[in-house]
């Protein structure tokens, strides 16, 4: 089993985090170092390390995470103006904590996505 990172002790509550949404399958709170005037981190409630270990059991859970992204984007008021959904996988993907988190970035003009 992996192991535990930051994300499930904050989904837990056991650890500090501005918690924007909360159900059965999800969690989304504010990341620490944010990116633009927006960022927002959702993480299914279950601990999938990456994008490669996501099973069918976990489709309600990754469809959820849409659900409430668009919800979010609209009550931080960036749905008109857009902004950007994204999932790091792995170390080329530079994914930093391994428990899989959909990021919620916008507030300003994002620009080209490669780095
Ligand atoms: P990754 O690079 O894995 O896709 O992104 C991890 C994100 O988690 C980074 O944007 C980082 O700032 C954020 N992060 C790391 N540790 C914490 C934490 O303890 N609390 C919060 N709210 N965000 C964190």
């Amino acid at each position: 089993m992996a192991e535990e990172t930051i994300f499930s002790k904050i989904i837990r509550g056991e650890a500090p985090a501005d918690i924007l949404y909360q159900d059965e399958l999800v969690t989304a709170f504010r990341d620490i170092r944010p990116q633009a005037p927006t960022h927002i981190l959702i993480v299914p409630n279950r601990p999938i390390p990456t994008a490669n270990d996501v099973t069918p059991e976990d489709e309600p859970a990754l469809g959820r995470m849409f659900t409430v992204a668009a919800k979010l984007a609209r009550q931080e008021g960036i749905a008109d103006d857009g902004y950007r959904l994204l999932v790091n996988c792995g170390r080329h993907g530079g994914q930093e904590v391994y428990h899989l988190h959909m990021h919620l970035i916008g507030g300003r003009p994002l620009g080209p996505m490669l780095a």
